[in-house]
């Protein structure tokens, strides 16, 4: 039997190749907990006070971050929680996962508030899809961009002082991938484990899973037994960002730990950039009054491309 490396007692089960630790279930649940709550510590995501927003969308991400947040924040009693959970409209994929959602929000006694595109923005992600369809932009691009700004929406709305979104590590540097392949670095400055614009229409959003990889987040999930969606979005594999995926798992097997290489280059890019240009100046959309950095925000502008199709 080959001991956990943490205890020396339990069996382990899982090899985390990265750090060469061999891990017992408990003290990986441990280690996960653990992680998350450096992060928060780290980059110094929430006040005792605050009100928080957990965007939750059924995925093992968003069930597993509310699990853990619901466990932090016995810690902090002034300190609330919840759940905003955005209904796009995917058919057979999203009513599944509103399900989910809710029904982990109720079993950690976290309130919770469905907002749908629909009722937002006059049209369902199917509906955009359809319209949309021979343009240049797929599904993924206007569900981004409006779900952004539905959460930023609905937490001002409820007075929350922080989002809460499960964006894990792999999320991370694909964003990172990404944002270098749309020859769009500065952006970079913009993403990362908190952003904060310091405008009161602007609610500060934080990742408090940015540093857990994906894949360990799916073993903490299975192993907490928690319920979640598993079934992908339809429109998945229509994103550049699968490929990106794909490409940075494969140099992950050859090189186990390249990923948090990759995220430490992230972070001392943004580093860079943000002292460059300390304040990215965030204007209030002209139609809509949310924030942008150019005059009319990106979702008024795709919104604009959907009603002249
Ligand atoms: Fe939206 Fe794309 Fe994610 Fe589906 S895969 S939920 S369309 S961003
Ligand atoms: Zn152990
Ligand atoms: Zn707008």
């Amino acid at each position: 039997m080959v001991k956990c490396t943490i205890c020396g007692v339990r069996e382990a089960f899982y090899a985390r190749l990265y750090s060469g630790e061999k891990l017992c279930a408990k003290c990986f649940l441990e280690s996960i907990e653990y992680k998350v709550r450096a992060t928060i510590a780290k980059h110094k995501m929430f006040e005792f006070n605050d009100r928080i927003a957990v965007a939750v969308s059924g995925g093992k991400d968003s069930v597993s971050l509310l699990h853990i947040l619901a466990k932090i924040e016995k810690d902090f009693p002034r300190a609330s929680l919840n759940a905003i959970i955005v209904d796009e409209g995917i058919k057979g994929y999203r009513d599944e996962a509103i399900e989910i959602a809710a029904e982990n929000s109720a079993k950690h006694g976290v309130t919770y508030t469905v907002i749908s595109f629909k009722e937002l923005y006059g049209f369902t992600l199917d509906e955009i899809a359809e319209i949309t369809k021979s343009g240049d932009l797929t599904p993924c691009s206007y569900c981004g961009v409006l779900r952004r700004k539905a959460l930023n929406m609905v937490a001002k709305r409820s007075g929350a002082t922080k989002i809460a979104t499960a964006h894990n590590l792999d999320d991370e540097i694909q964003t990172f991938m990404l944002n270098i392949i749309h020859g769009d670095p500065m952006r970079i400055a913009r993403t990362g484990p908190t952003y904060n614009d310091e405008e009161p229409w602007f609610i500060p959003r934080v990742k408090p899973l940015c540093e857990v990889l994906e894949k360990e987040i799916t073993l903490y999930a299975y192993l907490k037994g928690i319920r979640f969606q598993e079934s992908p979005c339809p429109y998945a594999s229509a994103a550049l960002r699968n490929d990106v995926r794909n490409a940075l798992n494969r140099l992950e097997e050859k090189h186990p730990g390249i990923k948090y290489t990759i995220y430490g280059s992230t972070e001392k890019i943004r580093e860079a950039i943000r002292e460059r240009k300390p304040k990215i100046h965030l204007n209030q959309c002209a139609v809509c009054g949310e924030p942008t950095t150019g005059e009319i925000c990106q979702a008024c502008q795709l919104l604009q491309k959907i009603n002249v199709h």
